[in-house]
């Protein structure tokens, strides 16, 4: 049974918590320890796994603003996916024996997870069912998910690891409106999240790892973590905010901003509401929108239905989790384009969550020697899986290890300030963000209307091809 308190509200996944969510003593007084870290999601508490295991000797010290979770970590998805945003970038410019190295740990993120899993005994949901990225809804997804396919075999990637769909297969795994085909890759498993950070928070805690909540950083500097009440001295200091890094002072550019994402959860569907959208095998689901969808059966038998971003002038957080009732609203007209026979189902939660983007719209892991500050993040929205493979690599990396992670294209040694590129002052990212916001709904809205003329969707497409470009 759970305590209830505000933030068991978080999200449907706090709510499905076993334990009890009660807050940990925030930290009161001065510490020093051998790492010091700002952030207790996924990257800052598989940095404090990987540290303790290959270094047990090592005192360390999570501090988090609110609890164990609270940011995206325990709010997002629940896709953990064998998969790097920005992979593209980084695979084309390598030679095929580096390329094949780069894929194998990108491909080992889940079976890594899988193994610590089994290895700490953490119960959170794992399902391996694969996700489906459909051609659905207009034609034009057709192209985009055969253009995606041909991208991801330039990368290296096979049949075995991504495989096309025709419309009666991928339709058979997902029931969403006009479906075209898509394509099927087994990288894929889905978590309830908030178990899983809870549980790794526990974990490391039984390591040795100190973790205070309800305390928040207000610097970040070598060699020091300072809150309003305390301050943490330590050899190596880990930022690990993403999209909340502006919540702190710290010497570093202004590298990753932070966009909101709104998710749906229905109430249990019936059997029969279920033979009618598929999703028997429990696969994630996601189409080939570039205003982004994103999907999972339960274990409970809802729909989770997460979709699109915002970006808020001078990169404010969204703090607040709860949605307003025309957004909710709005999320439902979206949901039920996909899923018409979803019409009578009814919402039970709704939460938004802030993600970080980086400039470069691809993870890093930094280290700089010298100073001892240490970084990881920008997942652009695919964090779960990849904040373990960044963990790993920053792991390394700290401790100096002669590894392959430390010579992936993520990996960074050096000036942290130097390595990130930064986002452009506002107004300008403001401008940048809206503006490539609208023209990608501009040409969906075009897509979907069948009266619309060729030239004007095809104008549309190569404008928002070019807006797509201006991120990578
Ligand atoms: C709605 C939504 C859906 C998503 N869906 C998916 C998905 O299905 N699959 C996927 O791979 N990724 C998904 N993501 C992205 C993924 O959740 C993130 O990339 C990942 O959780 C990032 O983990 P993190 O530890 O780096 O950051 P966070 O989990 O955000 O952790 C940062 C922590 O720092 C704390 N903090 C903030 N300020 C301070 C401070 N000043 N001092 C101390 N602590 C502070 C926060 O409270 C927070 O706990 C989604 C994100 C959102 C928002």
């Amino acid at each position: 049974m759970s305590i209830r308190n505000p933030y068991n509200a978080l999200s449907f996944w706090f709510e499905r918590l076993d334990a009890p969510l009660v807050p940990r003593a925030a930290l009161t007084r001065d510490l020093d320890v051998d790492v010091a870290i700002a952030g207790a999601g996924f990257t800052g508490l598989w940095t404090a796994y990987y540290l303790k295991q290959l270094a047990p000797e090592l005192t360390i010290a999570v501090l988090e603003a609110e609890i164990a979770g609270f940011g995206a970590s325990g709010r997002n998805g629940g896709w953990l996916m064998s998969a790097l945003e920005g992979s593209g970038a980084m695979l084309r410019q390598l030679p095929e024996a580096q390329a094949q190295q780069v894929r194998a740990q990108i491909l080992g993120i889940i079976p890594e997870v899988e193994r610590v899993l089994q290895a700490e005994n953490i119960d959170c949901d794992f399902h391996r069912g694969g996700g489906l990225f459909a051609a659905a809804r207009f034609d034009e997804q057709g192209e985009r998910a055969k253009a995606l396919l041909d991208e991801l075999r330039v990368q290296g990637f096979g049949e075995d690891d991504y495989c096309w769909l025709d419309a009666a297969a991928a339709s058979a795994l997902v029931n969403v409106r006009d479906c075209r085909g898509g394509i099927y890759t087994p990288h894929i498993a889905t978590i309830n999240p908030a178990k899983l950070v809870r549980a790794l928070a526990s974990t490391v805690e039984k390591m040795g790892v100190q973790i205070f909540e309800q305390t928040p950083v207000r610097t970040i500097a070598p060699g020091l973590l300072e809150t309003a009440t305390a301050k943490v001295r330590a050899r190596t200091v880990v930022a690990a905010l993403e999209g909340y890094s502006a919540t702190a002072r710290a010497a570093l550019p202004r590298h990753t901003i932070p966009v909101a994402s709104k998710i749906l959860v229905t109430e249990p569907l019936s059997p029969h509401q279920w033979q009618q959208l598929g999703f028997a095998t429990r696969p994630a689901f996601s189409d080939m929108s570039r205003l982004i969808s994103y999907a999972q059966r339960t274990t409970d038998g809802r729909l989770l239905f997460g979709a699109r971003g915002s970006y808020d002038f001078g990169a404010q957080i969204r703090r607040d989790a709860a949605l307003s009732a025309a957004e909710i609203a709005q999320q439902r007209r979206y949901l039920l384009d996909f899923f018409p026979a979803l019409q009578d189902a009814r919402i039970t939660h709704a939460w938004a969550g802030s993600l970080g983007i980086p400039r470069a719209y691809r993870p890093h892991a930094c280290f700089d020697r010298d100073s001892g500050l240490a970084l990881a993040g920008g997942y652009v929205g695919e964090g779960v899986g990849a904040a373990n493979l960044m963990a790993r690599t920053l792991a390394d990396l700290i401790l100096q290890r002669d590894s392959v992670l430390a010579t992936m294209p993520w990996a960074h040694s050096g000036p942290v300030a130097n390595t990130l590129r930064h986002w452009e002052p506002e107004p300008l990212r403001w401008l940048a963000y809206k503006t490539i916001d609208r023209i990608f709904s501009w040409e969906e809205r075009l897509c979907l209307d069948p009266a619309s003329p060729h030239w004007k969707k095809s104008l549309a497409g190569r404008l928002a091809d070019r807006a797509a470009s201006f991120m990578h």
